[in-house]
This record gives structure tokens, sequence and C-alpha cells, in this order.
């Protein structure tokens, strides 16, 4: 579903991405993770063009995009791409003048995706699936972290994606709230087999549901494994270093 190839990306001098490749195949899951600033974030931001490559191409669904340059043309094509690809940041980002089910549906509802009974319909079902179908009537401030990141998955999930990306989707949460979190994402992979590219550092979730895993490390993927054979028996010194101060 995903293929990212020769990835580079800087920032004026800085070159925070340095020949990254990967791909995801359908109903994947991957897990990203590495030290801070060793850019998780930016391979990622770079899948759906927030950030446009320096060079190298994404593919995603099959459309294959190259970076480093911008047309209007191109304008389009990102816009076409983002609508097979789902994001959940560290902060939620929900709207909060909205309902809980306004969120979900409001994509959906702008790209015209069905009548209005049937995208709240989906919206509900999509709410349930996360559990929180008993709140869609709430607005964000009034749930907490852990509800408030299910919702703001629900509402990627509107527009079903073909893939959906996750950077650090539980570390803004205090830590009897991530597990639900986890969980739903659990979900996601087990009912509906949803490709995931997943930066976190919760290795009992890269234990349990991921397919493989990538350690970054300056800019680059220096390491990349079944997640249980990663953790076990790291190959690398840097990976072992990262794996002890986070388990
Ligand atoms: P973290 O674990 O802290 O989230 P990360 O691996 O996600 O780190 P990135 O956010 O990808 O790292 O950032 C990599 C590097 O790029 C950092 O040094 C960061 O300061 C720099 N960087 C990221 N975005 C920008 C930007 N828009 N402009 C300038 N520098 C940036
Ligand atoms: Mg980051």
């Amino acid at each position: 579903v995903v293929r990212i190839e020769g990835l580079h990306k800087s920032f004026g001098h800085l070159e925070v991405v340095r020949g990254v490749d990967m791909e995801v195949r359908r109903g994947e899951v991957v897990v990203i993770f590495g030290r801070s600033g060793s850019g998780k974030s930016t391979v990622l931001r770079c899948v759906n063009f927030i950030e446009d490559p320096t060079a190298g191409s994404i593919e995603v669904s099959g459309m294959r995009l190259e970076g480093g340059y911008r047309t209007r043309r191109k304008r389009e094509q990102v816009r076409q791409l983002r609508l097979h690809v789902g994001m959940v940041f560290q902060q939620f980002n929900l709207f909060p003048n909205m309902t809980v089910l306004d969120n979900v549906t409001c994509a959906p509802r702008c790209a015209g995706k069905g009548s209005n009974d049937e995208i709240k319909k989906r919206g509900l079902e999509l709410l349930e699936r996360v559990g929180l179908a008993d709140k869609s009537a709430e607005h964000p401030i009034r749930l907490s972290g852990g509800q408030q990141q299910r919702v703001a998955i629900a509402r990627a999930l509107a527009m079903e994606p073909d893939v959906m990306l996750f950077d650090e989707p539980t570390s803004a949460l205090d830590p009897e709230l991530t597990g639900e979190v986890l969980s739903v994402m659990k979900t996601l992979s087990t009912d509906l087999h949803m490709t995931m590219m997943v930066v976190t550092h919760e290795m009992g979730f890269a234990r349990e549901v991921a397919d493989r895993m990538a350690f970054f490390h300056h800019g680059k993927i220096l390491e990349e494994g079944v997640p249980s054979e990663l953790i076990a028996a790291p190959q690398h010194r840097e990976t072992s270093a990262f794996l002890d101060a986070v388990l």
C-alpha cells in the first residue's frame, strides 16, 4: 500500500531524513521507533506530503509522487493521495466547538461521501468501534485524553483510508489511559486488517501487534525486523541501548 523510496528531507542545512526506503504491504503494521530527532515524525509527515520530501518518492495505493518540486498538478495529486491516508497525532487536534459526532463526520460530509443520514450512521458505527457511542453528543473538552484520542482515530477512519499513520498517539496521555487507545489500535489491525505505520515506544504494543519494526537513527533505518526477534536480539549497539532505555 505504501512504498517509500530514497526519501531525503532537509530543513535548510539540516538533513533530517537521509535515505529511507520502506514498504508497507496491505494489512501490515509497522512500528517506527528511535531517539528524539531521528526523523520519525518527518518521515510520517512526508508520506502524506505535510512535508514535501527534498528527494525521493512516495507511493500510496498505486499513486506515486516525487518530492522536490511544486506545481499546480502536484498540488491536486497530493490532495488525491491524502484521501487514502488517515493520520493521528500526539495532540488530538479535535475541533473544540463541534460535538464528538460532528468531529467524526465533518470530513466525509465536506467530501460529499453519501447522504447526511448515511454519514451520520457510519459516524456512529465508528464511535461504537472505538467504544464511545454514548459520547457522540458531547464536546471534546468533556472527554478524557484517551477518549479524545479515540475520537481522533474514529475521525481519521471516517474517510476510509487505505493506511493509517500514528505519530506517538499515546505519548501525551497519562499512563492509565494509553491502554484503551492501544487496544483500539489493535482492533483496527485484527478486525479491519488496517494497514498502519505507527511511531511509538510502546514495546508491548509492537510485540503484540506489529509485523515489523524499524529503528531510526540519524535519519536512516539502522535496523529492521520482526518485533520479537529485534527486541530480543538487536544487532546494533544503538538499538540495544535505546531498547534498554525504553523497556
Ligand atoms: P521526536 O521523538 O522528538 O518526536 P522525531 O524522530 O520525530 O523526534 P523529527 O520531528 O522528525 O524527529 O525531527 C527531526 C529533526 O528535524 C529535529 O532535529 C527537528 O528539530 C528537525 N525539524 C523537524 N521539523 C522541522 C521544521 N519544520 N523546520 C526545521 N527543523 C525541523
Ligand atoms: Mg516525532
